[in-house]
């Protein structure tokens, strides 16, 4: 075991509104759980209904009356830089609150998710100075006529548990890059890093009631959040059933909606493809973040004349890898996020054997001496599947690969279209025009070609289809974040 570096001390999670921390107005809290043990991590506030009021309203005085909007887009990107600088500043601690909450190997926390969020502060604060003019138009009227781009106003921001940190700083950082204020509900079970941003944004220089984070019962503020009627956009990432739902509620105030949804992503592999990389990359597809990522590759197409060749490498593969301490930083493969998923992972492999596919690698929880409890579920591999099995169509959002043969391009592309979600795809070629012409007829908001889960803070993603509509990073962001106004002078003498 590699050597671990003493962990911060986490206190209790409060509030945050209008800029101070406060309890819950009628005092309940909640446990935070470390899912690689059970333990309790430390408590947070329970807000009820009235607390999420209380956040809406400062989110509403701070836009309607603060400086915030109001600022140069230099002054907002400055305090958005130095909360990228702050992030970076506290990585240990910020990996760490975001390991215990979610079961996320600290490598990863550490080394991956907090580089990203700090780069998002820097991309969207450097943005704001570029993205956000308007135009002047050639009308064929006597006008000067041009276009603003302006905030849209308070912004209710709801994310769910699997990247807790990054999936919160990619809504909040173009949010407020773009002058709008911001109501965060973090999911239930992972507010921790929420709550540690919200103070490093309020050190940069935010003002009071810019950013308000409320934690608590998931289901009652989310709907409470989305049905507010001084909440003017919702920003949410989730699953296909609760976006369905928020749509629903939204209608009711003709609130802006953005969407970012589940997913049961395609990663191809033909035989042409340099299949070390191929297996490689399948294998993180499938199962980085313990297969919790809203892009994971879950279903793996093969072709057949190398299909015996990639599923016997990466069930092999899957096999071997012994589940870890996720505060170990040795451990790549760590437990699942919280108790609902791990029994959903289970259940789907039920599904799986009774539909009839067989199983290759995993299937069962793996305990031992130093892990006699946590949530760790072992990389399984399915062969013999096929694209209507349910374990093919459904999103489990767990460390399951279906491993489904094909013969030809054009049933590739039928394979991987054949599900009612669009989020993500890959494909393995050497063929250059293919790539090209799979990355076309691929339904879906990502393409990535002989490689797999990149993410950058300046490429858009987000999903075609059932997998939600708007994009999350790159410029595209900021159009969801802004409302363009038009401005006509009269320049008749
Ligand atoms: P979830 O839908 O259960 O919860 C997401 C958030 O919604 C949480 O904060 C939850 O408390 C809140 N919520 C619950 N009920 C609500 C309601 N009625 N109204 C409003 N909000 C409500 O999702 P999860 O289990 O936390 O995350 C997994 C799902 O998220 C998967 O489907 C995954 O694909 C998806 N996801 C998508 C992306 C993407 O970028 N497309 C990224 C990550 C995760």
């Amino acid at each position: 075991m590699t050597e671990t570096p003493a962990p911060p001390v986490v206190g209790p999670g409060r509030l945050f509104i209008a800029g101070s921390w406060t309890d819950a107005r009628d005092g309940r809290t909640q446990a935070t759980v470390n899912p690689a043990d059970g333990s309790r991590t430390t408590d947070v506030a329970a807000a009820s209904v009235q607390d999420l009021d209380a956040a809406v309203e400062a989110a509403r005085r701070a836009f309607d009356e603060g400086p915030w909007p109001r600022m140069s887009v230099h002054d907002r990107a400055k305090v958005l830089i130095r909360a990228a600088e702050l992030i970076e500043r506290d990585a240990q601690e910020i990996g760490y609150l975001e390991t215990v909450d979610m079961g996320k190997p600290i490598s990863f926390s550490v080394g991956h998710d907090v580089p990203i969020a700090a780069q998002m502060y820097r991309y969207f604060g450097g943005l704001a100075t570029s993205e956000l003019g308007g135009a002047t138009r050639p009308t064929a009227t006597p006008t000067f006529s041009y276009t603003l781009r302006e905030p849209v106003g308070v912004v209710g921001a709801i994310t769910p548990f699997n990247f807790p940190l990054l999936l919160s700083c990619s809504k909040l950082a173009p949010a407020l890059a773009a002058g709008n204020t911001v109501v965060h509900k973090p999911a239930e079970t992972t507010p921790l890093s929420a709550l540690k941003i919200a103070a490093l944004l309020a050190e940069a220089g935010l003002p009071e009631g810019v950013l308000n984070v409320v934690t608590g019962p998931g289901t009652e503020l989310g709907r409470a959040l989305v049905a507010h009627p001084k909440v003017d956009k919702v920003t949410f990432t989730g699953s296909t059933a609760i976006g369905q739902s928020i749509v629903r509620s939204a209608a009711d105030t003709l609130k802006k909606v953005t969407l970012e949804l589940g997913g049961k992503s395609a990663n191809i592999v033909f035989a042409d493809a340099y299949l070390d990389q191929a297996v490689e990359d399948a294998f993180w597809a499938g199962f980085f973040n313990s297969g919790q990522v809203c892009v994971a590759g879950s279903r793996l197409l093969v072709q057949r004349p190398v299909y015996d060749e990639v599923a016997g490498r990466i069930a092999e593969r899957a096999a071997g890898v012994v589940p870890g301490d996720p505060l170990d930083p040795g451990t790549y493969f760590g437990p699942l996020g919280h108790e609902g998923q791990f029994r959903k992972v289970a259940e789907y492999v039920e599904v799986g054997l009774a539909d009839g596919a067989e199983l290759a690698a995993g299937g069962s929880a793996y305990h031992s001496e130093q892990q006699p409890k946590g949530l760790y579920y072992r990389p399984t591999v399915f062969t013999g599947a096929d694209n209507t099995m349910r374990i093919a169509q459904e999103e489990i959002f767990g460390p399951v690969l279906t491993v489904i043969p094909f013969d030809t391009e054009e049933e590739a592309v039928a394979l991987a279209n054949g599900t009612p979600y669009g989020l993500a795809s890959g494909v393995h070629t050497r063929d250059v025009k293919r790539a090209h012409r799979m990355a076309r007829a691929l339904k879906a908001g990502t393409c990535w070609v002989n490689t797999y889960t990149q993410f950058d803070s300046s490429m858009p993603m987000g999903g075609y289809k059932s997998s939600g509509y708007g994009r999350e990073l790159g410029p595209e962001t900021m159009e969801s974040y802004t409302q363009t106004k038009s401005v006509w002078i009269d320049q008749r003498d």
